[in-house]
């Protein structure tokens, strides 16, 4: 079978994630997290040390409990770094 080949149902959208079958479950290849203009499968490889690619033969579908979670973490990652960035910014202008 071609790796390419997507044997993961339509109907029966397993989570790359949880698991969890969610008829609502979106492609993470497909679905952007509209605030960000960012797809969310670029998202979980910023967030999570997991690599996905659209041909790796495992399920592209991410559930909306765990799409909740990613904006979380991706928030709070860009957060992070932008508190950071303003923290250096700050000891440039005070030094
Ligand atoms: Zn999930």
């Amino acid at each position: 079978m071609a790796a390419e080949q997507n044997i993961w149902s339509e109907n029966k959208k397993i989570c790359r994630i949880c698991l969890h079958i969610d008829p609502r479950a979106l492609d993470m290849f497909k679905s952007y997290y509209e605030e960000r203009d960012t797809l969310y499968c670029d998202m979980l490889a910023y967030c999570s040390k997991v690599m996905v690619n659209m041909k790796d033969g495992l399920p592209p579908y991410l559930c909306r409990n765990c799409i909740a979670h990613l904006i979380d973490a991706y928030e709070f990652n860009l957060e992070c770094e932008e508190t950071e960035k303003n923290f250096h910014w700050l000891l440039t202008i005070l030094d």
